[in-house]
């Protein structure tokens, strides 16, 4: 019924502030589309599922009734790879022998491999490490004098003194030291082979012994090594059998924050198997131009993907296999370019031309547009500005957030001149106008002036209750006539602005990564921009700042990292941990290859300003 009154009160509205005579910005098709692309049929669209096709067709159709031309003049799509989501193989098994009686562990009963576990072996010798973490911050390192090389390394979930107000490990909330990722890769610093967690159940009287769900937990997508989370009271006889006690470790710990770490004796030997499967399936960015009158053309672009039936970026874990229908997360987006499309298809050639950009793979990273932007269909240096939607659906209070607003030199005297002939609110400095990174980080990487909009996080973010039925499609087609009279001002204008130099959005808010990307306030400054895109070992820089610590050694954009403080990096969250264990002043040798060729330097750590 509400929604039949707002839709009914649209009509009236998008007759009144027609902007041109012969087209108006539809809130009505506007919601149908939000509707279609939300639909239980869609299933969230995850990327590398056929309903994200289905999609890409969708949108496709859109362009293509409208007039608008792929590039090329032959197809809309832009195929690209992608790991999807890690998925179970049917060979997971843990066994362990114990002075002479074997057992073998039921599947998900009593065990279940991380989606981020390395696949293969888990097999060899235990060493009981604590909580498996090195906090040189808190004095703490449960592998001092510890030797874990080739060893399987047996952990704790969380972190020692968790009920302590007073614990010098943040009270009682959590340090990043009691994140999954940074024991996987803690663990493989210290050259174990193998992570075993099991629960801290000392530290959580009454609770049930239980395991995450496989596929729901956040991390990259192979973390080097495997890791599988068991059963404590499975587990339970070793500790008895090498004359331990548990619960004393543990309390122990608590008292006086000295490791109690051990090897198992070698008759205790595991030996298991972790498989994840991981599909490479292609899937597109879906793309039509529109020319103007010169080689030079605005870019508005959303990503169409989300998280399917939840995953690991699932803000609800507890209903994953239950449709995450991303109405707002970014049906309103995607509905909000074909709009524009819709609108700019029956516009008069302009000075400059509008290139229209659907992303796949946002949601697992920003895939799609750093695929896009390292692989431009048209030169990037033409691009004067890149708008970005994601997540414009649920405008409060007429309150819209603006990002990037700092990156090109005349951008904010054109949102100035503009917004006072629409009734909504434009906040450029608040949190939400930083908070959310998504798919322009791509291009800011790239030197185009950005502006992204986005109408705040809510509490259906990344959740089932993500419905179509409480987008505000008025407020959000009255954003999309600002975002039309935006891009006709950069259309028009004599000059282009200006590419400015800002501090990049940190890690990426959209992906619930954290802090990833050694970016973001945690640990000295490094002063690479990490490229979101995947298909290589190690990190790659989209970008180096000038003046940064990376940039005064003498690294460029294109470098891939493979070694920091001569540890081996394999991904994002390698390279976040091992920069969180460091210190402004501190120098460390970095390895990166550069077109296949290892390049050392030495990095001079500053403070971030
Ligand atoms: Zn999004
Ligand atoms: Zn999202």
């Amino acid at each position: 019924m509400k929604h039949f009154t707002r839709g009914f009160a649209a009509v009236l509205f998008a007759t009144t502030i027609a902007l041109g005579a012969t087209a108006t910005i539809d809130s009505a098709s506007y919601l149908d589309d939000v509707k279609f692309l939300a639909s239980p049929e869609l299933r969230g669209r995850i990327t590398g599922s056929p309903e994200l096709e289905k999609a890409a067709a969708f949108i496709m159709g859109k362009y293509r009734a409208f007039g608008l031309k792929p590039v090329d003049g032959k197809n809309y799509y832009q195929p690209f790879s992608v790991t999807t989501d890690a998925q179970l193989g049917k060979n997971n098994r843990f066994r362990f022998s114990e002075n002479g009686h074997t057992a073998t562990l039921r599947y998900p009963e009593d065990f279940i491999p991380f989606n981020f576990s390395h696949s293969g072996a888990l097999a060899g010798t235990v060493v009981f490490a604590g909580y498996g973490i090195t906090a040189p911050e808190y004095h703490y390192d449960d592998y001092a004098g510890l030797d874990v090389k080739g060893k399987i390394v047996l952990v704790l979930r969380h972190e020692p003194q968790e009920a302590d107000e007073k614990s010098v490990f943040n009270g009682k909330d959590y340090t990043q030291h009691a994140q999954f990722t940074s024991k996987a890769t803690n663990a493989k610093m210290h050259g174990a082979i193998g992570v075993i967690l099991i629960n801290d159940l000392a530290s959580h009287h009454g609770d049930a012994d239980k395991l995450e769900k496989f596929g729901t937990t956040a991390g990259p997508a192979d973390a080097g090594i495997p890791f599988v989370q068991v059963k404590a009271e499975r587990l339970a006889a070793w500790f008895t059998e090498a004359g331990k006690n548990l619960n004393e470790i543990v309390t122990g710990i608590d008292k006086d924050l000295q490791p109690r770490s051990f090897a198992f004796p070698d008759a205790l030997r595991v030996d298991g198997n972790m498989d994840i499967e991981r599909a490479v399936k292609t899937v597109h960015n879906v793309i039509a131009y529109l020319p103007g009158e010169t080689d030079e053309y605005v870019i508005v672009g959303a990503h169409y993907d989300h998280l399917g039936l939840g995953g690991q970026y699932s803000l609800a874990p507890s209903q994953t296999g239950t449709v995450h229908p991303g109405a707002d997360d970014n049906a309103s987006g995607t509905a909000g370019v074909i709009e524009l499309a819709r609108w700019y298809a029956k516009q008069p050639k302009q000075k400059r031309g509008v290139l229209f950009l659907s992303f796949a793979g946002e949601e697992q990273g920003l895939l799609g547009s750093a695929y896009y932007a390292e692989h431009p269909l048209l030169p990037l240096d033409k691009a004067v500005a890149m708008i970005n939607m994601d997540m414009i659906g649920r405008i409060r209070d007429s309150k819209v957030y603006v990002g990037g607003v700092a990156s090109g030199s005349s951008l904010r005297a054109l949102l100035d001149q503009v917004s006072p002939n629409y009734s909504l609110k434009l906040d450029s400095a608040g949190a939400g106008a930083s908070d959310g990174s998504s798919d322009h980080t791509s291009f800011l990487a790239k030197q185009v002036p950005v502006l992204f909009f986005f109408s705040g996080l809510h509490s259906d973010y990344h959740k089932p209750s993500d419905t179509w039925d409480k987008i505000d499609n008025v407020d959000a087609a009255r954003l999309l006539q600002l975002v039309a009279d935006v891009a006709d001002h950069l259309r028009d204008a004599p000059d282009r602005p200006t590419f400015v130099r800002v501090a990049a959005p940190s890690g990426h808010g959209d992906k619930n990564l954290g802090p990833v990307g050694g970016n973001s306030g945690y640990g000295p400054y490094f002063g690479s921009v990490p490229d979101f895109g995947e298909g290589v070992k190690g990190v790659k820089f989209a970008d180096v700042r000038e003046g940064s610590p990376a940039g005064k050694a003498g690294f460029k954009a294109g470098d891939i990292m493979v070694e920091f403080d001569g540890k081996p990096i394999e991904n994002l969250y390698d390279f976040t941990y091992a920069l969180r264990g460091k210190k402004p002043g501190d120098t460390v040798k970095v390895k990166v290859l550069r077109g296949g060729t290892p390049v050392e330097a030495d990095v001079l750590l500053t403070k971030r300003d």
